[in-house]
């Protein structure tokens, strides 16, 4: 179901798509079945800008409340946080990854209507992990680029840094 690091279609930029029912369903399944706080549609192989975040996940794989997430956008950020992040499609040890901390996002919801929300912490984050897949970037491509302590590239996603 998940697609492992060295899969091609990991490395493919996620397209905007008009419909998200299909993949959706798909996304829950992998949430719900693998216990997963949240999942985008590259790390099923599928290129679509889409994730689903899990938000009562509580490690027990019980039904949670699902937010579904289309062609989301970041208008702007604040704050960063260094944190311990993992990606289902990596099996090596996690390391930590910087991310902004709070994030405001547009984005159309499940059934295709147009949302605007602040997200902060974990979501934040898992939304900023979904951004790099859509673009073909995987967590290890930032882990170098964090231990040199640089900045987090921006992967085409609209950014302004607020905390300055
Ligand atoms: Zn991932």
């Amino acid at each position: 179901m998940i697609c492992l690091r060295g899969d091609k279609r990991l490395r493919l930029k996620s397209s905007v798509v008009s419909s998200c029912s299909e993949t959706v369903d798909k996304l829950r399944v992998a949430s719900f079945t693998l216990g997963l706080r949240a999942v985008c549609a590259p790390e099923l192989g599928i290129s679509e800008r889409i994730l689903l975040l899990n938000s009562w996940y509580d490690g027990t794989n019980s039904a949670g409340k699902i937010t579904v997430l289309c062609d989301p956008i970041i208008e702007s950020s604040c704050g960063e946080e260094t944190l311990q992040e993992s990606c289902p499609c990596i099996t090596e040890n996690r390391t930590v990854t910087s991310r902004s901390y709070e994030i405001e996002v547009v984005f159309y919801d499940e059934n295709m209507i147009a949302r605007r929300r602040r997200f902060r912490g974990l979501k934040s984050r898992d939304i900023q992990h979904a951004l790099d897949h859509f673009m073909g970037v995987l967590l290890s491509d930032r882990w170098s680029r964090t231990d040199q302590r640089a900045k987090p590239p921006l992967y085409g996603y609209r950014y302004e840094d607020n905390s300055r």
